[in-house]
């Protein structure tokens, strides 16, 4: 660890004005907001839900800054939470309504630092956009791997504390997997500079792993080194119907074998998610003449010299004739290719717009999928015949949403209620199927109850001491994945 900040003994409260003039003195006009009526961008979620104000909102735009704010909320004994992009589905970026918290956003902390294409590896400021970062590695003829239906506006910051994953996990991995090194502020104040641009690296304990995940409850990430890949020069994405998701799996995984390590994507969207995209945007074709009952939705790419053709039509033939494939329809332009994925973004939007729903994020053995859709479709049909699945998600990677659409008869709080207990069924079954009620998206505050329900004595004694270790105040994004 280097530099020490923060280490002056002064616990003294201190009141608005006091608060204003250190950030303002700091950070200038524009690094601070003050107005509630300003703070809509940073409390309004993804979803449209406004959380509570936070005390204030800084905007540091280097990396001592933050950790000179870290160390003046640590002295003064003031709680805090990261923002990035505000993409996340677990509530963890919102300010605390209990607790005036200071909002720490990383917006301005936005510099592509370096980019070394020889290492296949590039420093970034945590603020930097996802997209940004694609873009940026795509000019230096590299591939920034990790792609999500919010690259636009999501951070590297967010990204990393939230562990992303997204549609290329099974060929790239997660941001575990993508992460080389941190830079990386801890609730005192101190900076730890961890940026190594090593690939092989067995000196001891991981440290950056800690904050990978830890959805800033640990520190706040200001910087990161991220590992690159070859640029794909071509890539085939292909449209699949398939009877059911046991032909989907079986499909997998004759995929996985038949087009090697050249598979990046592999989708399921049963019908009904095909609908709701079409709801969203009705001028996407059906790419098929019939309906099927479930698609899959691939990609496989190449920076080298490959028939990706040749390799898709294969997959196409033999899962004919093992019966696994209906029909398809491999996308004959990047235009085409465009549309197919703009499928899997306008579902999404589609169950946005029919209102109360209940979004879940679970994995399972990729083997066990099957078992797991089955008993969790018979036991909401059991409890609630109206309700609608929507269940899609990245199956190549175990990842399933299963997300509820409630009758729409029924009035907002018996939605909520019936959506409530049939959270608990299914998690009570991804249990039960040896699963993890979070594939990708975290704990924050909206998984809390499940996820310490599911905790052991052990576990959560290991997970509250390491909390405890770096934060012994319990300032930093107190009240996300561990209670207060
Ligand atoms: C349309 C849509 C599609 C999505 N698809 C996927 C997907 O396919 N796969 C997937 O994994 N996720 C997905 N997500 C959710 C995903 O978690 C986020 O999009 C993203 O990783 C969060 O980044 P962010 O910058 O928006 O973080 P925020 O939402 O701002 O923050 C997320 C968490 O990280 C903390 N945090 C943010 N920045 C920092 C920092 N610099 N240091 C420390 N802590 C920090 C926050 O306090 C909060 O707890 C999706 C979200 C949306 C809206």
């Amino acid at each position: 660890m280097s530099d020490t900040r923060g280490q002056r003994d002064d616990t003294m409260p201190i009141d608005t004005a006091e608060l204003h003039r250190f950030l303002t003195e700091l950070l200038g006009a524009g690094g601070v907001i003050d107005d509630p009526a300003e703070f809509g961008r940073y409390t309004t979620d993804w979803a449209g839900d406004k959380g509570s104000d936070p005390w204030m909102v800084a905007r540091p735009g280097t990396p001592e800054q933050v950790a000179d704010i870290v160390a003046f909320c640590h002295r003064h004994r003031i709680p805090m939470v990261a923002q990035g992009g505000h993409s996340g589905l677990v509530g963890g970026a919102q300010p605390d309504a209990e607790r005036r918290e200071l909002l720490i956003s990383l917006e301005r902390l936005n510099r592509i630092r370096h980019i070394d294409p020889i290492n296949f590896s590039m420093s970034v400021d945590s603020g930097c956009i996802l997209q940004t970062v694609k873009d940026a590695a795509e000019a230096a003829d590299c591939y920034f791997p990790l792609a999500l239906g919010a690259q636009g506006s999501c951070q590297i910051g967010g990204n990393v504390s939230t562990n992303a994953g997204g549609l290329n996990v099974l060929r790239y991995g997660m941001m575990r997997q993508l992460v080389l090194g941190l830079e990386v502020v801890l609730p005192d104040g101190r900076l730890w500079n961890g940026m190594h641009a090593l690939h092989k690296d067995n000196r001891g304990y991981d440290l950056k792993q800690l904050f990978i995940g830890a959805e800033g409850t640990l520190g706040i990430v200001t910087g990161a080194v991220l590992k690159l890949a070859p640029r794909p020069q071509t890539s085939r994405t292909a449209l699949i119907a398939v009877p059911d998701i046991a032909s989907a799996l079986a499909l997998y995984g004759q995929a996985r074998r038949s087009c090697c390590d050249l598979l990046s994507a592999f989708e399921l969207i049963p019908r009904v998610c095909m609908e709701l995209a079409f709801e969203a945007a009705p001028d996407l074709p059906d790419p098929l003449d019939e309906a099927y009952p479930v698609y899959v939705l691939l990609e496989v790419s190449a920076s080298g010299p490959v028939d990706l053709d040749a390799m898709i039509e294969h997959l196409f033939e033999t899962g004919a004739e093992q019966e696994h494939v209906l029909d398809g329809v491999l996308a004959s332009s990047e235009a085409q290719a465009a549309q197919l994925w703009q499928i899997r973004e306008s579902m999404l939007e589609g169950q946005q717009m029919r209102g109360e729903h209940l979004r879940t994020d679970v994995s399972l053995p990729i083997s066990g999928l099957t078992a797991f859709f089955e008993a969790a479709s018979h036991a909401v049909a059991q409890r609630s015949p109206d309700t609608q699945i929507i269940a899609y998600g990245h199956i190549g990677d175990g990842n399933l949403h299963f997300n509820l659409l409630p009758p729409p008869a029924l009035d907002l709080e018996a939605k909520k209620a019936l959506l409530h207990e049939l959270e608990t069924l299914l998690f009570d079954l991804v249990d039960a199927h040896h699963g993890s009620i979070s594939a990708e998206h975290g704990i924050g505050r909206v998984k809390q109850a499940p996820f310490l329900e599911d905790l052991g004595e052990l576990e959560y004694s290991l997970l509250s001491g390491l909390k405890r270790l770096f934060d012994p105040h319990g300032l930093m994004a107190a009240g996300r994945i561990l209670p207060r």
